[in-house]
């Protein structure tokens, strides 16, 4: 073991990991473009983004300039007393680009705390407008994040069931997805049966209902579950229907993960609070927002000091983040990367047919992104996916399976061509490993 693994072994405590049993920890050396590379000399291409934050590759020339531009002027300040012009021309330009009617930018630093201020945001709405609604609805296999609301918020599960005791009630409804479509059962159908089932489960609560958080289109962690079509619209007129605030957990589909700038865009959605993250610095630093309309923002306003949200994070709108940020959506501007997101979205719904005949449940895509489900045993700990990615490892290619969820999510600089030899190599896999 070299000297860095073995510090690593004494010092470090990782997340999600079984620290006595699981394999050593991959130093990385550095990256550029879609690839890792290791201490050891191995190169690997960055499947999934790592943890779905990178959009553009890593060390992008763009972004580093920002960044260290940045840190020459000013790298972090206290954001209650002050501001600064990265946080405000950031902000000004995610509203331009957010779905309408959503007017205000509250910052935090991860996916979990703008969740976490977009609960807090929806009670205290109803809370100050003297109404009393105890019930979050979310839905199943939803994943929101690791603090105690977000978690709340999420499918009860493995990962969260030390702390089932401590969190809040929250209220379930079925989500949808396009693997469930078979020949006894349309899309329309598992479309409407949700919505009906939601729709009862509001005509019971509706007054006490604060808020219904959704991933819109794709529940990620939950198992890249990409809702029916008319779902995600049903959702919101529901909503309308039963005055209830729609919260768009937009952390991990943001910033064109599912193919467009936001997955409220592709059922011309807009939700009354929005939370993005990861990718809204590019993947290069922990940087997030909770966007809300401005009949939530009024509704804090008063002469009374407590009505006001009284939360924030010590990185609230780091410089450096904004400035990030700043630069990433530059990129995302640029016409050759917006032509190699549709490329890319082209290549994986028409790659789903290398899967055909695979020994798999079903294969699916949105945008650039390609999940594949295992037929196999073993749930989260599935043993077949564990084999397979280390089958794609030594070829270069890394993935995390979630559970016998295959999937590739690779940052959006990746050309076709790499993008095919990857999708490749893990139809290969898939062949060579025994279900
Ligand atoms: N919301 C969704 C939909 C996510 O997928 C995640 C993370 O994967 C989070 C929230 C939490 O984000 P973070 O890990 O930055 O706290």
């Amino acid at each position: 073991m070299n000297e860095l693994k073995r510090k690593d072994k004494e010092f470090i405590w990782h997340p999600f990991t079984q620290s006595l049993t699981a394999p050593d920890p991959i130093v990385i050396k550095k990256a550029s473009g879609a690839y890792l590379y290791t201490d050891d000399g191995h190169r690997l291409l960055d499947g999934i983004s790592s943890w779905w934050v990178n959009s553009h590759g890593h060390a992008h020339p763009h972004i580093n300039q920002a960044i260290a531009k940045q840190a020459d002027k000013l790298e972090h300040v206290i954001f209650a007393s002050f501001t600064h012009e990265p946080a405000i021309n950031l902000a000004e330009k995610l509203i331009q680009k957010a779905p309408k009617g959503l007017k205000r930018v509250f910052y935090s630093d991860n996916g979990s705390t703008a969740v976490e201020s977009a609960l807090k945001m929806a009670f205290q709405y109803w809370h100050n407008k003297g109404e009393n609604r105890p019930y979050i609805l979310s839905l199943e296999h939803a994943y929101h994040g690791d603090t105690f609301g977000a978690m709340a918020a999420s499918e009860r599960s493995v990962f969260t069931k030390a702390f089932w005791p401590l969190l809040f009630n929250v209220l379930k409804a079925p989500s949808t997805c396009v693997s469930e479509i078979n020949a006894s059962f349309a899309a329309s159908d598992i479309t409407h049966s949700a919505l009906k089932k939601l729709d009862l489960i509001l005509q019971k609560y509706n007054k006490h209902i604060a808020a219904i958080i959704i991933e819109p289109m794709l529940q990620g962690a939950g198992g890249m579950r990409i809702f029916t079509p008319g779902f995600l619209r049903g959702i919101r007129s529901l909503c309308d229907a039963h005055k209830i605030l729609l919260i768009a957990d937009e952390v991990a589909t943001g910033f064109y993960r599912t193919g467009l700038f936001f997955a409220c865009n592709h059922e011309d959605i807009s939700p009354d609070i929005m939370c993005i993250a990861k990718g809204l610095s590019g993947g290069y630093l922990p940087l997030a927002a909770t966007l809300a309309t401005e009949a939530i923002f009024e509704a804090f306003l008063s002469t009374d000091k407590s009505k006001a949200l009284l939360h924030g994070h010590s990185f609230t709108a780091n410089p450096l983040g904004c400035a990030a940020a700043l630069a990433s959506l530059d990129l995302f501007e640029r016409h050759e990367n917006q032509e190699n997101i549709k490329k890319l979205s082209e290549l994986f719904k028409q790659s789903l047919k290398l899967f055909s005949d695979a020994p798999i449940k079903n294969a699916r895509s949105l945008g650039p992104l390609i999940a594949i489900e295992l037929d196999a045993k073993g749930g989260y700990l599935s043993e077949a996916a564990q084999a397979m990615s280390a089958y794609c490892y030594k070829e270069g290619l890394y993935i995390r399976p979630l559970g016998n969820i295959i999937y590739f999510m690779p940052p959006f600089c990746l050309s076709p061509e790499e993008a095919l030899w990857a999708l490749e190599l893990i139809q290969k896999a898939i062949k060579n490993i025994t279900i």
